[in-house]
């Protein structure tokens, strides 16, 4: 009898004793996680955003709807890189165009410096803070020194930083995964696709981009592409894949296409405006525009 008393009362201490653990280990877990780990927990929270499926659909166009484009020098074209997918298969080729110097030792793509003014303006109204380019347009010498010294830096050749097409952001006190530590970089991340840029290494995109997470990193690819890859939740690596060569899909009102230049030229059906053509850096070309 006194045996059994002895078991149940110490099974109790037990059980008070884990209970106890619990309530105090749990919110301090939490806390720590959410103080010094919450960029993973913001990371896993987006893995489980919901992409949307079917966004591009199919169009067919018979030989007659079609006009020729030249991949160079269509008055009626505007040319850019901004397509170009750049990682550890596909590296930044030798001449780099479109390198404008925006501000003392920042240089960007010029193709994409009305969106970030836009996004850096935004920022300002909205939350009173100055989003700042801790690093943009970086030239391949300058992307093997860093590589030496930075353990998220890619090797020289493979970096996005050498096209001037994306740029590390941050805002006082925080910089890099800190970023979304702050409503601002939190905001950043769910909204930048506005403003034709997408998270390029997103927290569960590794396995296809080859780069671990970095959510102070923005890549403009303009629209309608922004908007396909967040609302899709897929990388750009998944959305450049997506494309059947010299298929054409719709998105909206517009039409994009993938493509391999024919004598030099892509094709397009006829009607439509604002077209643009960009090389994807794999030896095929985007064509995109907008129903008229
Ligand atoms: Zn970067």
């Amino acid at each position: 009898m006194k045996n059994a008393i002895k078991k149940v009362s110490r099974k109790r201490i037990w059980l008070i004793l884990l209970i106890c653990a619990i309530i105090i280990i749990f919110p301090l877990g939490m806390f720590v996680v959410a103080r010094y780990r919450f960029w993973v927990v913001y990371g896993i929270l987006d893995s489980l955003r919901k992409g949307e499926n079917g966004l591009l659909s199919k169009a067919e166009y018979s030989e007659e709807q079609l006009r020729k484009v030249g991949i160079e020098n269509d008055e009626s074209v505007k040319y850019s890189n901004i397509m170009w997918i750049v990682n550890a298969s596909n590296p930044t080729p030798d001449d780099i165009p479109f390198i404008c110097e925006v501000s003392e030792n920042v240089s960007l793509n010029s193709n994409i410096k009305a969106d970030i003014d836009k996004l850096f303006c935004d920022v300002k109204e909205l939350f009173g803070n100055e989003l700042i380019i801790t690093s943009a347009y970086r030239t391949r010498d300058f992307q093997a020194a860093i590589y030496k010294t930075n353990p998220y830096a890619v090797p020289a050749g493979t970096s996005e930083h050498e096209t001037g097409l994306a740029a590390d952001l941050k805002i006082d006190g925080y910089a890099q995964k800190r970023f979304v530590l702050s409503k601002v970089g939190r905001w950043v991340n769910e909204n930048a696709y506005k403003y034709g840029f997408i998270i390029r290494y997103p927290f569960w995109g590794e396995d296809k981009t080859g780069v671990e997470y970095e959510p102070w990193h923005i890549r403009y690819v303009g629209f309608p592409h922004a908007q396909i890859i967040h609302r899709s939740h897929i990388t750009l690596e998944e959305y450049v894949e997506s494309f059947i060569p010299g298929e054409f899909y719709t998105f909206q009102n517009y039409v994009i296409s993938r493509q391999t230049a024919k004598d030099g030229e892509l094709v397009f059906p006829e009607n439509f405006t604002d077209i643009n053509v960009s090389p994807d850096n794999m030896g095929g070309w985007f064509i995109w525009g907008m129903a008229k």
